[in-house]
């Protein structure tokens, strides 16, 4: 009968000890035994924090959507692995430096060139980057004057859009293999229309930079006359020659900050590809140095409503 009760009142202690975590203050830390269980040197599921600043509205509909585009990255990014927190900034550059505590990456997709969100956070910029953090700028975001934010953009995201060196046509991008990256978890071969940038400029030797989506433009992307953003000498060279071109990379900076860049993005239609999307979503997550699942960050195709979410008003 002892024994009975004894066992009884181990029972109910152990029964009560399953609920004392629900009386845990909610601003208490979560002691370490009961955060998910993570392999030495392995971020898996380690908390992570992605801000992503969205530039306004510039071109016609369903382009440069920046606002639309982050709401569903950021969206899709947190629904596959919520322990990436996201937050978006649809106002310009976040008025407050706090805005970027516990970044562990930082994505724009906005206007760029002279009129780059970044050009005048360089300096705080750059510090953040000393710190770990991660870099993606997507589309336009990849071009920022040559000089100093030209500088500050090999070194962060490996390489960037030059004027008078690098182009912007519209062309229909067939992306027949894909090397072997964490980045290209679980995507495969696609083809898309959209205004892919190349002929980039590049860290001298690639070095600490690896491409990811690589292919040869037509001849027809050079079909405008000679311009800061049309053509140069140095494009109609590597294209006459067949020379293959970089439209996406990554870079591990020395420091361990991470960098992407890819050049597509116009049209608001490509993020409903489902390859790349994943690329961008496996990216964004690389760089915030979040564990990428098998198969890649998995996402729902967006349907033809939340597609129309978000946009500019045209
Ligand atoms: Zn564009």
């Amino acid at each position: 009968m002892r024994t009975l009760l004894s066992l009884s009142l181990v029972g109910l202690l152990l029964s009560l000890s399953s609920f004392l975590p629900a009386f845990r203050p909610d601003d208490e830390p979560l002691s370490a035994p009961k955060r998910p269980v993570t392999q030495k040197n392995s971020l898996v599921n380690a908390p992570k924090r992605v801000v992503f600043i969205a530039g306004s509205c510039s071109h016609g509909a369903g382009q440069h959507e920046h606002k639309a585009g982050c709401i569903l990255l950021a969206k899709r990014l947190h629904e596959s692995i919520p322990s990436i927190e996201t937050e978006v900034f649809t106002d310009g550059w976040p008025a407050s430096p706090a805005a970027f505590d516990k970044a562990d990456a930082v994505v724009i997709y906005g206007d760029g060139g002279e009129g780059h969100l970044i050009n005048q956070h360089l300096k705080p910029v750059d510090a953040l980057m000393k710190k770990g953090v991660g870099l993606v700028c997507i589309h336009y975001a990849v071009e920022v004057p040559k000089g100093p934010a030209g500088n500050y953009f090999l070194n962060w995201l490996g390489g960037y859009f030059e004027t008078f060196w690098s182009v912007n046509p519209v062309w229909t991008a067939e992306y027949k293999t894909l090397p072997d990256h964490a980045i290209t978890t679980g995507v495969k071969p696609f083809t898309i229309n959209d205004e892919w940038y190349y002929h980039m400029r590049f860290r001298n030797h690639m070095d600490g930079v690896t491409p990811l989506l690589t292919t040869v433009p037509p001849a027809s992307t050079l079909d405008r006359a000679d311009g800061p953003h049309e053509g140069n000498k140095d494009v109609r060279a590597e294209l006459a020659a067949g020379k293959p071109q970089h439209t996406a990379w990554c870079r591990e900076r020395a420091d361990g900050g991470r960098g992407f860049g890819i050049t597509g993005g116009h049209f608001h239609r490509v993020w409903a590809d489902d390859n790349l999307r994943k690329l961008v979503l496996n990216a964004i997550a690389w760089v915030a140095r979040a564990d990428i699942p098998a198969g890649g960050v998995p996402s729902s195709t967006p349907s033809k409503e939340e597609m129309g979410e978000n946009q500019c008003p045209h």
